[in-house]
């Protein structure tokens, strides 16, 4: 299984903090005792707890997780548990961030591991944002309104909450890989451009789907002077895409995509959009988790499918439809994101049973200053469909 090891960055350790580690009695336990002790903490805290799974976490966390989803389906559970004081998200930084600025105020989220991260949200930090809104106005486009021509500005869910709420106050959205074609309609019917942060190939792959020839669609190099571009690339393009990526999923080829279609003859590939543009090209479809998990079990009996994305979600979609579907990985090694595995049962154990001695560990708060705008941004993300 090949596996992607980020380095955390200073933006990444000012985000998250300084990590507690894992206390040395939760080291080494049996599986049978942490399946036994995690499922007693659970007990005790009743309906005070609730524990969303995202659909990359290892087998042996998500079994224990109340709700499995993506980033959205999981962001949309949240009002449904009103009763819950403590909700722990097994998944990475940004997602506890979200649930925090849509959890209730008596409601704490935690996330097992402070170094979940997610390498791709560290790709935009806000003071990098702050320089590139302030460039693109003296390029000629500023925000609706100001005389220029309109930039609106959409941010992934992986992003930081700063940069989500820099997104709100600026007339924008969050979107997730389910919503990204609404979110970007529902810019254009606001500006007549799109900043699209942090992922360049969802932001491509999606306006591209759309309509958008790739020829409206310039690269925003955030190292670079003016992002590495001239005036009238900017007043020529329709999407700027920031210049990031997931590492995980941009491990997935046209190659590989090849290579499965010799070896299985008739298989259909399905991957996720924050590959890169050429390889949704060569594939049959593309869409959000949550879109190839119901593609694939909604499949005709005896299909063959090769998915591009996380090996978690690709193993248990195989496991799930076996005997009656085939399903393997796209990259025969498995891509594995090495930041959504950090957390372990032993996490999960040591934050459960913190919570029974009356203890929080691995809290996650977003600043008030940063909550309004990032709440605005959310709501806005699960308003649009
Ligand atoms: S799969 Fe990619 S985008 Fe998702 S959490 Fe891992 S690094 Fe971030």
């Amino acid at each position: 299984m090949s596996s992607v090891i980020p380095l955390l960055t200073e933006f990444e350790k000012e985000r998250i903090g300084e990590r507690q580690p894992l206390p040395e009695r939760y080291l080494g336990l049996t599986d049978a005792v942490m399946d036994a002790r995690i499922a007693a903490a659970r007990a005790t805290l009743g309906s005070r707890l609730v524990i969303l799974g995202h659909h990359y976490q290892r087998d042996e966390v998500i079994k224990f997780a109340d709700y499995t989803g993506d980033s959205f389906r999981l962001a949309s559970q949240i009002a449904r548990r009103p009763e819950a004081d403590y909700i722990v998200f097994c998944g990475v930084h940004f997602m506890a961030e979200s649930a925090d600025v849509l959890a209730a105020p008596h409601q704490q989220v935690i996330l097992p591991d402070l170094a979940a991260g997610c390498s791709m949200a560290d790709m935009a930090a806000p003071d990098q944002l702050d320089v590139c809104w302030e460039e693109l106005a003296q390029m000629g486009g500023g925000p609706e309104g100001s005389g220029r021509a309109g930039i609106v500005p959409v941010t992934y869910i992986n992003s930081a909450a700063s940069i989500k709420a820099f997104v709100g106050e600026h007339g924008g959205t969050v979107c997730t890989s389910s919503n990204t074609a609404a979110a970007l309609r529902w810019a254009f019917g606001r500006g007549d451009k799109v900043l699209f942060l942090p992922d360049q190939h969802l932001g491509r792959n999606t306006a591209y789907r759309i309509g958008i020839p790739l020829s409206d669609m310039v690269v925003w190099d955030p190292d670079e002077i003016c992002g590495g571009l001239d005036p009238d690339q900017v007043a020529r393009a329709r999407v700027i895409l920031w210049k990031g990526h997931c590492s995980v999923h941009t491990r997935f080829t046209v190659q590989q995509i090849a290579a499965v279609r010799r070896q299985h003859p008739g298989i259909r590939v399905i991957v996720h959009p924050e590959v890169p543009w050429d390889v949704v090209q060569a594939a049959d479809d593309s869409g959000s988790t949550e879109h190839i998990i119901r593609t694939v079990s909604n499949s005709p009996e005896g299909s063959v499918w090769a998915v591009g994305t996380e090996v978690h979600l690709v193993n248990r979609l195989a496991a799930a439809l076996a005997p009656r579907r085939t399903v393997i990985s796209l990259d025969r090694f498995g891509c594995l994101c090495s930041t959504m595995f950090r957390v372990s049962p032993n996490h999960l154990l040591w934050v459960l049973e913190g919570l029974v001695e009356g203890r929080v560990h691995n809290r996650i708060v977003v600043p008030d200053e940063q909550k309004h705008w990032t709440k605005v941004a959310l709501d806005r993300m699960l308003s649009i469909q």
